[in-house]
């Protein structure tokens, strides 16, 4: 009876990751290296939970997820946005900055924790409307620091914030918060340890 109940627990929580990916556009792909559920079983739950809803938003993204590391150091913005994406990993439990560790007891626990750093990351930036990246950008930004061999998350000496350092540029790099501050730093606070930025306008 037990594993009967385990099993079905454990399908009921695949199936309720793969509706909370595809709700935030994750790619088929992505899904079903989180969840385990066959291509055909995630087609069939887009389809019925989200196509023909009225006022449908969601769409299904198809191909490979992105992977080039320059989508997170473009603009001071998307610096911003990465750093917040970043903060949200470790906060949540997700990405361990001293071993580069991408934790979760398994697939589906760290499924669980993308779609909660995720949601935090979209609340902190207004929702969808104000999100740079999307989480495929997330999961790639999660690959990315796990690699280790392009990016870095590290934590500015001067606000103790989280933020993404390129490793392979020479130039000398300031924390994205830091720089949007007209005296160059930033304010220390406790919302800025653990979300990596306030809700401030000079943030967003
Ligand atoms: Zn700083």
């Amino acid at each position: 009876m037990r594993s009967t109940d385990d099993r079905y627990r454990s399908d009921q929580a695949r199936h309720d990751l793969a509706l909370r990916l595809i709700a935030h556009e994750a790619r088929t792909g992505t899904i079903r290296q989180l969840t385990g559920l066959s291509d055909d079983r995630i087609r069939r739950l887009f389809g019925s939970y989200f196509k023909h809803q009225p006022g449908n938003a969601v769409r299904r993204r198809r191909g490979r997820t992105p992977s080039q590391v320059s989508m997170f150091l473009k603009t001071p913005r998307h610096r911003r946005h990465a750093a917040s994406l970043a903060a949200a990993f470790v906060a949540g439990g997700l990405f361990d900055p001293e071993t580069r560790a991408v934790c979760g007891d398994c697939k589906l626990d760290t499924g669980e924790r993308l779609c909660l750093a995720y949601e935090r990351y979209l609340a902190l930036h207004g929702g969808k409307d104000g999100a740079l990246l999307t989480i495929e950008w997330a999961w790639a930004l999660l690959g990315s620091l796990q690699a280790g061999d392009e990016l870095a998350l590290d934590v500015c000496e001067q606000c103790d914030v989280h933020y993404v350092r390129d490793l392979l540029s020479i130039e000398a790099q300031q924390c994205p918060s830091c720089l949007v501050m007209p005296n160059g730093r930033c304010r220390k606070s406790r919302d800025h340890a653990h979300t990596g930025h306030t809700l401030g306008a000079g943030f967003a």
